[in-house]
């Protein structure tokens, strides 16, 4: 082993998007971090393309949404998703996506939720993360092992590059090594859920201008159905010529290579389309959750925690969600100002909304599995007919939910959380499809326009922010007192729109750094330094 002890506040193992977005975060913050990362970092196979209106925001508020717009799907591609028998065959059911991709403002959000799979994902993140001073980025790095020892948590590496073993001591480490974490398997975490894997290949083509072979127009997915069943599907990457096929059985699975994906393809599209096959890669997926987030010094986040089926979008976006919650957390505990119950709160708060998700995954994937056919489906026949006519029926029914999920990505809430204070107030229905706005404590502050391209949302992210609302707020000078008493950074913003004052219903709210609501109310609280340490975790 070399001698050299790197150490570090925080150590990120793993350099996924998950990882990657985590390390921009507390680089943000000013937290030194390393990240390390076994592979070269260059994604060869497509994996995460749909980005949900939260990831936007979150990839708004490092200021790369833009690149994320441009980098990915062209803004005029559909967001269409089609259930047919064929290319040239029958179309059963089309949902359309008007609110997803293209610029067009929304009601609910400054972003809209848009299409850039990890292929360019993963590097408009590696280039913000190796523009901030605070993070190191270093790739061929694989993690082995670690304990833990005091008030540190010593992990060995290997540099992969010199077959060099290494010590890093942490403070913290976070755990992003993805689905088969050596970490969460070291510390003896079982997942729970549907444990059984289901089994895929995943075949990554180029299709030049697909579209212009057959007559169902542009669309980002595309489940193929027959007498079978709905065991092939086809998912637009690029939004020019890039496509992953996926084709579902164990059989497919223990010998790839046997397999003549070709053949596949020809029977749903038609064996004169032009093609190149790129690569096929062989996957599975349960739709589990991680029995703890944390051990100590160590928190899971991304697929470490969660792994669901991929059709619904989720997987990604929920990791987005739990490094959106631990980035601020980490920063707190490593400047001082957190106290121990802050930790705590991150798998209190992260693990609920991972086993909603996980089970909406599950829903609609199972629901698209799961759905009777008939062996006349894909014919010329009466029967045929009926049952096209049935299966669509069965599609509008449940299949939107799967698709068209604003409630999913922006109404999860902590709710119960130690460190939010709770009003009393009614949570609106949690739903899948529809988000309702609200700036109930545990939720994220609702979106309204401040300023032409300027929303509330781009208020938050940093700091806690007091915004005062409308006009005859109480003084809150006691609030800032007691959070600059206890070192927590603290910003005051005023807006005296009284819309925006309606939209969140009382005259003080205070946010924090990750947006969500820790308390609001139309007078100060009794005594604001329990309010302080309540946020800050020093309560529980
Ligand atoms: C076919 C497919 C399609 C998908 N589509 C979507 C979608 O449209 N939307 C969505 O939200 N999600 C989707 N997902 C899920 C999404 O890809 C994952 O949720 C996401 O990649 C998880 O990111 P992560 O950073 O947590 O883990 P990963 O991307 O798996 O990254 C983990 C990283 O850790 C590294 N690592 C592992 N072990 C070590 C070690 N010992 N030392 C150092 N590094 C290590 C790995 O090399 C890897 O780079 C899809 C998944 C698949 C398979």
């Amino acid at each position: 082993m070399a001698n050299s002890v790197i150490e570090t506040p925080v150590l990120v193992v793993g350099g996924g998007p998950v990882g990657l977005a985590l390390a921009a975060d507390l680089g943000a913050r000013g937290i030194e971090c390393l990240i390390i990362e076994q592979s070269d970092g260059v994604i060869y196979h497509p994996r995460a393309t749909a980005l949900n209106a939260r990831t936007m925001e979150l990839l708004r508020r490092r200021g790369v949404a833009e690149r994320v717009k441009r980098d990915g799907t062209p803004p005029d591609f559909p967001h269409t998703a089609l259930y047919l028998t064929g290319l040239k065959g029958y179309e059963i059911a089309r949902i359309e996506r008007p609110s997803h991709g293209g610029t067009k403002p929304s009601p609910i959000s400054p972003e809209r939720p848009q299409r850039c799979n990890q292929l360019f994902l993963d590097p408009i993140l590696r280039d913000l993360v190796t523009s901030q001073p605070a993070v190191t980025l270093r790739y061929r790095c694989r993690f082995e092992s670690l304990v833990e020892e005091g008030d540190k948590v010593v992990v060995t590496v290997r540099d992969l590059a010199t077959d060099e073993q290494q010590r890093i001591v942490a403070n913290y480490v976070a755990d992003c090594s993805g689905s088969h974490s050596p970490i969460r398997r070291a510390f003896g975490i079982r997942m729970s859920g549907q444990t059984e894997p289901e089994y895929h290949l995943s075949v990554f083509m180029r299709l030049p201008e697909l579209w212009n072979y057959h007559d169902k127009g542009k669309a980002a997915l595309i489940f193929f159905v027959d007498e079978k069943g709905s065991w092939r599907n086809l998912v637009m990457i690029d939004g020019r010529d890039l496509y992953r096929f996926a084709i579902s059985g164990k059989a497919f699975y223990d010998n790839p290579d046997a397999v003549d994906v070709e053949k596949y393809f020809n029977e749903v599209a038609d064996p004169a389309i032009p093609r190149q096959v790129l690569s096929v890669i062989r996957w599975s997926a349960c739709d589990v959750v991680a029995e703890q987030y944390r051990v100590g010094r160590v928190l899971l986040a991304g697929d470490a925690a969660h792994q669901n089926h991929p059709s619904g979008g989720f997987g990604l976006n929920t990791g987005m969600g739990d490094i959106d919650n631990l980035g601020w957390k980490l920063a707190a505990m490593v400047k001082g100002w957190g106290a121990s119950g802050l930790l705590d709160s991150y798998e209190i708060e992260r693990r609920p909304v991972g086993l909603r998700n996980i089970k909406q995954a599950y829903s609609g994937h199972a629901d698209n599995r799961d759905r009777p056919t008939h062996p006349d489906i894909a014919k010329d026949t009466p029967d045929g007919a009926r049952a096209r006519a049935r299966m669509k029926e069965q599609i509008l029914a449940s299949q939107p939910a799967m698709v068209l999920t604003d409630g999913t990505a922006l109404g999860y809430r902590y709710d119960p959380s130690p460190i939010v204070w709770p009003d009393g107030t009614k949570a609106p229905e949690d739903t899948i499809s529809a988000y309702q706005p609200t700036a109930r404590p545990g939720s994220r502050a609702p979106h309204a326009w401040i300023a032409e391209g300027r929303s509330t949302i781009d208020l938050l992210g940093g700091d806690f922010v007091l915004l005062r609302l409308g006009d005859d707020v109480p003084d809150s000078g006691a609030i800032e007192a007691a959070f600059r008493q206890r070192q927590i950074p603290l910003q005051t913003v005023p807006i005296a729109n009284p819309e925006i004052a309606r939209l969140y219903e009382k005259k003080l709210v205070l946010a924090r750094p990750d947006g969500h609501v820790a308390w609001r109310s139309d007078k100060l609280p009794d005594n604001p330094m329990t309010l302080a340490d309540c946020v800050r975790g020093a309560l529980s």
